[in-house]
């Protein structure tokens, strides 16, 4: 199938070049869910825009009658991120003019929403479809304040623009996946929210986070903490729902690299979910689920080592290592400028765990990220 291709304007550079947003969507031939995946909000992490581009080529073998619903991609969803350079490195993470990390810049509904309670009650006894419908239309008549606010006089901050373009587009879908990987080099994983680990083993990944604590302005966290909320909401007056709604970050490796590796378990998952979720419609496709074990851990169980003096990383544990309390994790080699030899530092973990994280700079200044463990 073939799919529409969009560009969307995204911002015009003080030289006058014009920055732009390419979206492709294929369009299955019965309705059906609204997925939308982009990649590269950081702009070091690179490895979802071969992902993406995978999966184009997939979708671009199949019919029609193969999708049920929409699929929406984005690849390279930040040009200001993946286009900053330092020398040879790619920093990416934040947007300098404002200091900001670009994924955490999301207009939250949530925070605004002062009339929750009232808007449960007034829909406790109906059918949860008809919920969801009202309850995104609420959100999308708060959502076009912005756009009023965008187009004034005055305006609004570049990060502001940055980030109603992308909501705009995926603000209405069911599910929304966000390409990353480690800025450093990391584990191939994902994140998830509560009550959604049985979808998160679609995406037949080792190893998935919970994310417990957050304050709700990532990409994933700002899509569905309303949903979350309201499905809480509902609960205090009785009645258990579930939208099927859901958000997932996926981690793919390593920052600035396109590990072929965490592509292919990235399009693997992906595909996969997709089918599990009836989205795509293909006999005999699915992976079989029941037989891969899945790790799962929570964000607020992540434990991450800082260099406890400047100097040089050595005899760092391996990336994917099991550690136990008191077992050495690096070494750092320091040069005191008090006249003495060179020492070596040996750092121990606090806490047993898996070695999910670890910094491409082996020079650090003290109080520098080395590593992470979660347990
Ligand atoms: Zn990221």
């Amino acid at each position: 199938m073939i799919p529409v291709i969009e560009s969307i304007f995204l911002r015009q550079m003080a030289s006058g070049d014009r920055l732009y947003l390419q979206l492709y969507k294929f369009i299955g031939a019965q309705p059906g869910k609204k997925v939308y995946i982009q990649s590269n909000l950081h702009g070091a992490e690179i490895a979802g825009n071969a992902v993406i581009h995978q999966l184009i080529e997939f979708l671009l073998t199949i019919n029609e009658s193969n999708l049920a619903g929409e699929i929406w991609l984005v690849p390279v969803c930040n040009p200001m991120g993946t286009n900053e350079r330092s020398h040879h490195f790619s920093p990416g993470r934040y947007c300098l003019y404002e200091a900001k990390d670009w994924n955490r810049i999301f207009w939250d509904y949530e925070k605004q929403a002062d009339n929750l309670v009232a808007f449960t009650k007034s829909q406790l006894h109906l059918d949860l479809k008809v919920v969801r419908q009202n309850y995104l239309t609420t959100i999308k008549q708060q959502f076009a304040t912005i756009l009023e606010k965008i187009n004034s006089h005055s305006s609004v901050p570049y990060t502001e623009i940055f980030s109603y373009k992308l909501q705009n587009l995926s603000l209405d879908a069911d599910y929304l996946i966000d390409l990353h990987s480690s800025t450093n080099q990391a584990l191939d994983y994902l994140y998830y929210f509560r009550n959604r680990e049985d979808s998160a083993k679609y995406f037949v990944l080792d190893f998935g986070i919970l994310l417990d604590k957050y304050d709700g302005d990532a990409f994933d966290e700002a899509f569905i903490k309303p949903w979350l909320a309201l499905e809480a909401c509902f609960k205090e007056f009785g009645r258990e729902i579930k939208f099927d709604v859901e958000a997932w970050t996926l981690e793919l490796g390593s920052g600035m690299q396109i590990k072929p590796d965490s592509v292919a378990k990235g399009v693997r998952g992906v595909k996969n979910y997709l089918a599990q979720k009836g989205v795509l419609q293909i006999p005999d496709f699915s992976d079989d689920i029941k037989t891969h074990e899945m790790t799962f851990a929570s964000s607020s169980n992540r434990k991450k080592y800082y260099a406890i003096a400047g100097g040089m990383i050595q005899s760092r544990i391996e990336l994917g290592s099991s550690v136990k309390v008191g077992e050495k994790l690096y070494q750092i080699l320091s040069f005191n400028k008090e006249g003495k030899l060179p020492s070596i530092i040996d750092v121990c973990a606090q806490q047993d765990g898996l070695v999910y994280d670890v910094a491409t700079n082996q020079a650090v200044n003290e109080g520098e990220f080395v590593l992470g463990v979660i347990s």
